[in-house]
């Protein structure tokens, strides 16, 4: 009898890590959301929208000039070290960045965009913003755990992978359009 696989959601959170990494930014979310709710509906929809945008983008400048620093270098702390890990060993697990790295990281961001601007804007901004990262963490461990033909993503999974030999390419997860736009994009 051939061997039955487990489901894909079961995969995805085979690795305790990652369902810890995916509970935690989706309390994060729902507490922005809820932050967020006196906010008239176009413009919290709007705002959420801008801060997925923008995590598209941060995603593209993060990994394209900060992950892929050499370990040696005194930024490296900041995510380049696990990520060159990552690359030496692509399906070694966690695949998510380290929670001790990233909550500090978005709650300076948070606090910081609070104190400078004031706005009440901030929060669905930052929901927007955390559910794009929380997008990018279930997108890299779905391309690296599933099999291509059961990705519902699979051009996406197919570019991960690609810049997996290539790293000077595809450095979008959630989007290609950043690797299109400044001529990164590589089949
Ligand atoms: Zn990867
Ligand atoms: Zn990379």
């Amino acid at each position: 009898m051939p061997e039955r696989r487990p489901a894909r959601w079961r995969r995805l959170l085979a690795c305790k890590q990652h369902g810890l990494t995916f509970a935690a930014l989706a309390v994060g979310e729902a507490w922005l959301c809820v932050r967020a709710s006196a906010t008239p509906f176009v413009v919290f929809a709007g705002t959420w929208l801008l801060g997925l945008a923008t995590w598209t983008l941060l995603e593209y400048l993060l990994h394209r000039f900060a992950f892929h620093l050499p370990p040696a270098h005194p930024l490296a702390l900041f995510g380049a070290r696990q990520h060159f890990d990552h690359h030496a060993a692509p399906d070694r697990t966690p695949i998510t960045k380290p929670l001790a790295l990233t909550i500090p990281a978005l709650l300076i961001g948070w606090l910081a965009a609070r104190w400078l601007t004031g706005a009440e804007l901030v929060a669905p901004l930052w929901a927007g913003l955390v559910a794009g990262y929380l997008g990018y963490e279930v997108m890299h461990v779905a391309a690296h755990v599933l099999a291509p033909a059961e990705h519902p993503l699979a051009s996406f999974q197919r570019a991960h992978l690609d810049h997996h030999v290539d790293i000077r390419s595809n450095f979008g997860i959630t989007s290609p359009l950043w690797d299109v736009l400044l001529g990164t994009r590589r089949r």
